[in-house]
């Protein structure tokens, strides 16, 4: 797959952003890679339904819905919460065919337990199960593609981190000599690196990455008022739209090291743009119309 990489400038430091966002319609971001053997998987074992969890505004559970629809699978998303005829993702997950069932929070916690599990089969049948965030070993090698094309053209490599499947699949591209630098949109500690140690089983002894801390903006899908204005600006500046929850924050990040000499002058720069633009509508409806203003 051939993928779009533009190139901005940010204080005589050029970036280039690597475009994920753009490829498909609906099923796109590293969603789209992070799905792309499951779906494989699935098929090859005669499983019809695919099955998995998210919250409300999940762009997991978006892309799932999107991939059944595309692939002609039948998808069942388990919802933290309740339903909202006003959640745009959880209409757009409906208009896909999607089947959505409603757990209250106390019940999703025991979502990856073998028993529920049992419950779930009991109820809908056989299922091909994806884990909350589609993070599995599947998902890792889809991962691994998404810098297959670029080769060693980069000094910094900049990627958002949630689960860190994504990341675990960037550090195992064969063939690429560089540094990764997962910025995580948790309020997050070590687990997350020994998480993503365990996840990737083969990584890239050329690849060095390390996953930074600084610039949750508060937390997961949490407001801030800092974060919505960089959002507005750079889409002023760059016309390339960011997301609140993912890709804002590691473009936000980058700039903050670069304006706090963290960055070398001269080092080749790669932004990951992971997509998950779709949760621009369920943020506006949540808070207020502040992003597309
Ligand atoms: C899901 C998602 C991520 C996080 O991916 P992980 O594999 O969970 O680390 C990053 N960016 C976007 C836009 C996403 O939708």
């Amino acid at each position: 797959m051939q993928l779009q990489t533009d190139k901005i400038v940010y204080k005589d430091f050029p970036i280039d952003i690597l475009r994920l966002d753009l490829i498909g319609d609906k099923l796109q971001g590293n969603k789209y890679f992070k799905l792309k053997y499951n779906i494989a998987e699935a098929k090859n074992q005669k499983l019809d339904t695919l099955l998995t969890f998210g919250g409300a505004f999940s762009n997991h559970i978006y892309a799932t819905a999107a991939a059944g629809k595309e692939h002609d699978i039948k998808t069942i998303g388990i919802i933290r919460g309740e339903d909202n005829p006003n959640n745009p993702t959880l209409q757009f997950a409906k208009s896909m065919g999607m089947q959505l069932e409603f757990i209250n929070r106390e019940a999703y916690q025991h979502r990856a337990t073998p028993a529920f599990e049992t419950t779930l089969k009991n109820k809908f049948g056989n299922f091909y199960l994806l884990p909350e965030g589609g993070t599995n070993d599947l998902a890792i090698q889809g991962c691994a593609e998404i810098l297959s094309g670029i080769k060693n053209k980069y000094d910094r490599i900049f990627l958002p981190v949630g689960t860190g499947g994504t990341i675990a699949g960037i550090i195992s591209t064969q063939e690429l000599k560089t540094h990764v630098t997962g910025i995580s949109v948790l309020r997050g500690d070590d687990t997350l690196t020994k998480a993503i140690k365990g996840l990737a089983k083969s990584p890239n002894a050329d690849i060095t990455w390390d996953v930074n801390f600084n610039f949750h903006y508060g937390g997961y899908a949490k407001f801030s008022s800092k974060l919505i204005e960089f959002i507005r600006k750079f889409y002023k500046e760059y016309n390339i739209m960011l997301d609140p929850i993912y890709t804002g924050k590691m473009m936000g990040g980058i700039f903050f090291m670069i304006d706090h000499d963290k960055i070398e002058p001269g080092k080749k720069i790669l932004a990951i743009h992971t997509g998950g633009l779709q949760g621009i509508d369920g943020w506006e409806y949540r808070f207020e119309k502040i992003i597309k203003a």
